[in-house]
């Protein structure tokens, strides 16, 4: 995934397999930080490496831009990308732009969210819930759970 260098600005390229991994800036050297926004999956390719790849779980929010219930959950999806920066890479996946990926899950409402270890489903959510919600259901580490009061 690219990431952008919070002090220089340079993109940096991340690969997948080293999410879990403290990355420096290639220009400027810079910690950067882990990733706390829901990242966007741009296609199949970079879907498959993610859920592949990451030595981290992946939560992958199946949304849609007509789906308003996908619009009412998405505060909570970014909730659950900075309550989890560094344990857990939130991603979001566009059902009309990967329908192969949508078929492939059988998503037939949206939105889901789907949990993946070493590229397997380990746990699914369907329908809008809060951050809180999402993560017991996902069995997301509760230790964390705190910082949703706030
Ligand atoms: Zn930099």
């Amino acid at each position: 995934m690219i990431r952008a260098c919070p002090s220089c600005g340079q993109q940096n390229r991340i690969p997948a397999s080293r999410l879990d991994a403290r990355a420096l800036c290639g220009t400027c050297k810079s910690p950067l930080s882990p990733l706390d926004d829901p990242w966007e999956i741009a296609d199949a390719a970079t879907f498959d490496e993610l859920v592949r790849e990451s030595p981290l779980p992946v939560v992958v929010d199946f949304w849609a831009p007509w789906c308003g219930p996908c619009h009412a959950v998405a505060p909570e999806v970014k909730k659950l990308a900075s309550t989890f920066a560094g344990k857990v890479v939130v991603a979001k996946a566009n059902t009309d732009q990967l329908q192969e990926i949508a078929g492939r899950y059988g998503i037939r409402s949206i939105p889901t969210l789907i949990r993946f270890d070493a590229g397997k489903e380990t746990a699914r959510a369907t329908g809008a819930q809060s951050a809180a919600a999402l993560a017991a259901t996902l069995g997301l580490d509760a230790g964390a759970a705190g910082a949703y009061a706030r």
